[in-house]
């Protein structure tokens, strides 16, 4: 359902993919792994246009865009079948936890305002902040402020939600709350790709691993196969120091 084919990214004269290939079926949880620096934000990024790519094909379900030929309509359609969640939540500071998650089905998806709450409290409920819907982001701990991105992410019901470092801006004793949320609706079958250090956490929610380094991928398999016997030196070398 979501198909990358050479994707290349560069920052001046600096390229940070090179040709990256990646196949992600329905309900899939794909966890990134790498160095920093090695390109995972890029690549997420590039998924959902927050950079363009420099060359390329992005397929998500019936969205075809041709990175270098690609028009505004392609990239429009692309953009809507995913979702980020971010590293620093980016919440609106001046919305309530239920505007932030409104604001995407409103203005973007165009939905009715009644719909729209609805749906948003469903989905907040899920996240566990059923009780904050008022609640501003200065008046949430960072672990709730992230739920609500996840929340926000959660309504516009994407074909596949991308998380960034989801739990890297949280203090330690914050993460597990967001993790949990995380496997809680990796459970549903939302396909999910996470850039993600947690690694008992890829271990247990992923059915797939990619390791990533100097911007390419330099090895994929099960979450068996890269942490129980990985090939490559340089995916031993990572696990080594990270483990
Ligand atoms: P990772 O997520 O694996 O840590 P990134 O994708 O964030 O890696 O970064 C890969 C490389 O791209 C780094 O060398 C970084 O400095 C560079 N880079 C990322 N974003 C930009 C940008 N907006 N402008 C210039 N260089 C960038």
């Amino acid at each position: 359902m979501i198909k990358l084919t050479g994707i290349t990214k560069s920052f001046g004269r600096n390229q940070v993919l090179k040709g990256i290939d990646l196949q992600v079926n329905k309900g899939e949880v794909v966890v990134i792994l790498g160095p920093s620096g090695s390109g995972k934000t890029t690549l997420l990024r590039c998924i959902n246009y927050l950079e363009k790519p420099g060359e390329g094909q992005i397929v998500i379900g019936d969205s075809i865009v041709d990175c270098n030929r690609a028009s505004k309509q392609d990239i429009l359609q692309l953009r809507r079948k995913s979702a980020m969640v971010f590293q620093q939540y980016n919440l609106f500071k001046h919305k309530t936890a239920l505007e932030n998650v409104m604001e995407g089905l409103v203005i973007v998806q165009k939905r009715p305002k009644d719909e729209s709450r609805e749906r948003s409290v469903r989905v907040l409920e899920k996240v566990g902040l059923g009780s904050k819907l008022d609640a501003y982001p200065s008046e949430l701990s960072g672990g709730q402020q992230q739920r609500v991105g996840i929340a926000r992410a959660l309504a516009l019901e994407p074909e596949v939600i991308l998380f960034d470092e989801p739990t890297s801006a949280l203090d330690p004793e914050l993460v597990g709350e967001v993790l949990e949320v995380i496997r809680k609706i990796a459970r549903e079958g939302i396909t999910m790709i996470v850039v993600t250090h947690e690694m008992s956490f890829a271990r247990d929610v992923s059915n797939h691993v990619v390791f990533m380094d100097g911007g390419v991928i330099v090895e994929e398999g099960t979450p068996q196969e890269i942490f129980g016997s990985p090939k490559e030196e340089r995916t031993k070398q990572f696990l080594k120091r990270i483990t």
